[in-house]
């Protein structure tokens, strides 16, 4: 049987979500089977190739996530988003805020740890947007695991579902964050 082909991509993000989803431990073997993964932060492959499921990491803060985001969509069948940045706009969303140019002058010019600091400006680097966004704020999707990040459970959990051929609804117990 073809295995099913699975796209992700780590946008504004710690890289935690894709972190817990490597913590499904020794279940990874017997999805590995099944899966196969192309372009990822895991397998490093830069290429999108058409996919049947997409997963996002991280909020949309620039015009090159903004893009990944719609190349994934455009690549995939379903579309998942992982975690609360993707879902949210989760702790990255906290500079929509701000101005995005006094932010940029905190950051780099102003604090406390920086002699002569300058924004970066060369050609090339993506444009801040206004405003954080979340996936679904620019693309649609399908399903959600939110969580910051998400327990490795409630991912393997989603990843199951779709394999079933059923749109993963989490069960509350996977919704409960203490
Ligand atoms: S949801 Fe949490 S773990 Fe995932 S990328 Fe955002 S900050 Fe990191």
């Amino acid at each position: 049987m073809a295995k099913v082909k699975v796209a992700t991509v780590w946008l504004e993000g710690c890289a935690g979500c894709h972190m817990s989803f490597l913590d499904i431990d020794e279940a990874i073997i017997e999805l590995a089977k099944v899966v196969e993964f192309s372009r990822s932060p895991i397998t490093d492959i830069k290429e999108f190739v058409p996919v049947d499921v997409g997963i996002v990491e991280g909020s949309v803060g620039n015009t090159e996530e903004e893009e990944v985001l719609k190349e994934l969509r455009a690549h995939c069948k379903i579309l998942m988003a992982w975690g609360d940045c993707a879902c949210f706009g989760g702790v990255c969303a906290m500079r929509s805020s701000f101005d995005k140019e006094d932010a940029l002058r905190r950051g780099y010019i102003e604090t406390e740890s920086t002699h002569k600091g300058k924004i970066p400006r060369p050609p090339g680097v993506p444009a801040l947007l206004d405003q954080v966004k979340p996936a679904n704020h620019i693309v649609k999707v399908d399903c959600y695991v939110p969580g910051c990040p998400p327990e490795p459970k409630a991912i393997l959990y989603a990843l199951n579902e779709l394999l079933a051929g059923r749109i993963p609804v989490l069960p509350s117990d996977m919704m409960r964050f203490d």
